[in-house]
């Protein structure tokens, strides 16, 4: 288990999601970036309410915690495909890849890709919560077999999920 280097982490562990923490949001916020609202103690996607909100006063913005992993670069989640196999199949892996994180969003809009690059002949996606990494990994077994693998590191909410197949 590879402990994470990561500056944003001041070397604290992070148990839960830090960006999460309910008694950090007011109610209502809306963030300014991707117009989500804190509503009841969630983070939801509501367009009326939020253009119902923007028109009150009182009203407080923030960036929600997927906007502020963004801005911080702060991924919860990274996958990693490796072998040959994805480069001669990339369309097809990419659209996959977008449909999990549509998916995600339905289910909790705070899901979301952070990047998704390819460096040294490994697609690597960066995602703003641990769960989406782990359905994409599921994905991609279930469409393309291959080798899945994860870990998670200790006492921090990373999952590092590599993909093989040649
Ligand atoms: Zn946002």
């Amino acid at each position: 288990m590879r402990k994470r280097e990561h500056a944003m982490r001041g070397g604290q562990p992070h148990r839960d999601d830090p960006f999460v923490l309910i008694k950090g949001y007011k109610e209502p916020t809306v963030c300014p970036k991707c117009g989500l609202v804190f509503h009841e103690k969630k983070w939801i996607r509501d367009q009326e309410l939020s253009n119902k909100l923007k028109k009150e006063k009182g009203i407080h913005y923030e960036l929600c915690p997927a906007c502020k992993k963004f801005k911080q670069h702060y991924p919860m989640g990274i996958v990693r495909l490796k072998g040959n196999f994805w480069m001669t199949h990339k369309e097809g892996i990419k659209n996959l890849i977008h449909n999990e994180e549509r998916r995600g969003m339905g289910k909790n809009p705070l899901e979301r890709i952070i990047s998704m690059k390819e460096k040294a002949g490994e697609l690597i996606i960066e995602t703003t919560r641990e769960s989406l990494a782990t359905r994409i990994g599921k994905a991609l077994e279930g469409a393309y077999k291959g080798n899945l693998k994860y870990e998670f590191s200790k006492g921090e909410k990373l999952v590092r999920i590599e993909w093989l197949r040649d």
